[in-house]
């Protein structure tokens, strides 16, 4: 499965709250949304615009064999920021993809990994295909050669730059480049931690591919327990009854709905690039999904109410909205429509910030994609510790720290005379498995975060928690720059 949902329109042209188009692009969003924050620090200015810049672009081209003839693919890799190395991000293939796009999305993964205290530096790549219109066989030969480019110019490696997932690319094409690099490196025993998101069985670890929907869930909880904030919104704390509108089922966002639902959130609406289904009484996830593989749409799914229009589905009536499909989503034009009180950008960039202002004065609380959808990355992280350690997480002390839960439970019936039952002994005494260590990290990692920007955010009058969201990510970029000695 790839890592987001679909887009409707990638559109770049985004109408001012003024009615007039501005052409802004992507990058220049993430560039604005940064100056907007970086005023709020002390940095000089040549710091805060070497943090801004990206630092390497690479830009290539190659050929495939396609239907009898040549067709030259277009591919890029953006390193943002090398202040930490490797750097790091996905991988996307899109027919729509631009260079602004993949400079935008590795400067936001600077900020991210900043953000969650992952200690890498920002990256993406992509490839200009649309995934669906190739055999296997081709995609295979597609990102092998991608990978061989990106060797042959040290644009790849476990210490320089690790891809991983993103739209378009899921586990099959992370073993594809694991393979291909270490074909070329047949001597480095490090050579998996080129690359994560990988099957299981390649190096990959449990939980990586439910990690960012599973940090969706967390961020939007964690933000749903301030009471004070969820007064502020009208709304009661905790997630128990919130109605939520999911955009695009692809990774993120079908597992973002999954916990939701799990949580005992009410899934109202659903929409994918064919069109959105809406129930008010609960869509029921797995249904969905089994609904759309059956009949190739989401569409007529029994009991729900066709919504024909994709982008409608972000203006139904819900408390939670979570776009994770692709970037501008939300812009200017539509952002007076929605209803939702939350926003959960699951997606990179899918509000834009013209229609952020729009938003922010009917008091919507954005929780942004640089700290919500890090759940990803952070997992990633993980695993790309598993592979330099060549052993799995929990393998050392699974079964001592059961035998020990266990040595204790017969010491306390002991000594109290009580004898616990057999399954309750068995929950109390368990040792955390990979998948187990995984989840808590990351739940971790999501929790502090948070708690980190509001804080930011609750001191610095007038802000929202993006540009909370950017200080925290700038200070910790710089401090790092700082410590090294380029900047005094
Ligand atoms: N593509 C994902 C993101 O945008 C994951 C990046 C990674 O794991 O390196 O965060």
């Amino acid at each position: 499965m790839a890592e987001n949902g679909f887009g409707a329109h990638n559109q770049r042209a985004i109408v001012s709250m003024s009615g007039s188009t501005s052409q802004r692009s992507f990058f220049e969003n993430v560039s604005l949304n940064f100056d907007k924050a970086a005023s709020f620090t002390e940095h000089p200015s040549g710091l805060l615009d070497q943090i801004k810049a990206c630092n390497s672009v690479y830009h290539f081209q190659f050929p495939i064999q396609k239907d009898g003839g040549y067709e030259v693919v277009q591919a890029w890799r953006v390193e943002h920021s090398q202040h930490k190395l490797p750097t790091k991000g996905g991988i996307r293939y899109s027919e729509e993809v631009n260079e602004d796009e993949v400079k935008a999305l590795a400067a936001l993964m600077t900020y991210k990994c900043a953000l969650v205290d992952v200690p890498f530096g920002g990256a993406k790549g992509a490839v200009k295909v649309n995934p669906k219109k190739y055999s296997i066989a081709q995609l295979q030969r597609i990102t092998r050669r991608y990978t061989a480019e990106l060797v042959r110019k040290n644009f790849i490696g476990p210490g320089i730059d690790v891809p991983a997932p993103d739209y378009g690319t899921g586990e099959r094409e992370m073993a594809w480049i694991a393979d291909t690099y270490s074909a070329f490196h047949p001597e480095a025993i490090d050579a998996v931690a080129c690359v994560t998101g990988k099957p299981v069985s390649q190096g990959g670890i449990r939980g990586r591919r439910e990690a960012t929907g599973r940090g969706v869930y967390f961020g939007i909880r964690e933000a749903s327990l301030h009471a004070e904030d969820m007064k502020g919104l009208g709304l009661t704390p905790g997630l128990k009854g919130k109605t939520v509108v999911v955009q695009g089922l692809g990774n993120v966002g079908y597992h973002a709905a999954k916990f939701l639902q799990e949580a005992d959130c009410v899934i109202v609406g659903l929409s994918e690039f064919e069109g959105a289904i809406y129930d008010p009484q609960g869509l029921d996830i797995d249904r969905v999904v089994k609904h759309r593989k059956e009949t190739k749409t989401i569409l007529g799914f029994p009991g729900a109410k066709d919504v024909p229009r994709t982008l409608d589905a972000l203006e139904l009536e819900c408390d939670i909205l979570v776009p994770a499909a692709l970037e501008n989503q939300i812009t200017a034009e539509n952002a007076g429509r929605i209803k939702a009180k939350i926003i959960g950008e699951g997606a990179n960039g899918p509000v834009t910030p013209d229609a952020e202002e729009v938003l922010k004065k009917r008091q919507v609380l954005i929780v942004p994609d640089m700290y919500l959808n890090a759940g990803g990355v952070t997992v990633s992280y993980f695993e790309w510790l598993k592979n330099l350690q060549h052993v799995r997480l929990g393998r050392m002390g699974k079964r001592f720290t059961e035998t020990s839960l266990a040595q204790l439970i017969i010491t306390i019936e002991r000594a109290t005379g009580h004898k616990l039952a057999p399954q309750e002994k068995e929950r109390l005494a368990r040792g955390p498995s990979e998948e187990d260590l995984v989840n808590s990290g990351l739940e971790d990692t999501m929790i502090n975060a948070y708690n980190e920007i509001r804080e930011i955010w609750k001191k610095t009058p007038g802000i929202d928690l993006r540009t909370a969201a950017f200080i925290s990510a700038i200070n910790k970029v710089a401090t790092s720059y700082m410590e090294l000695g380029i900047f005094p």
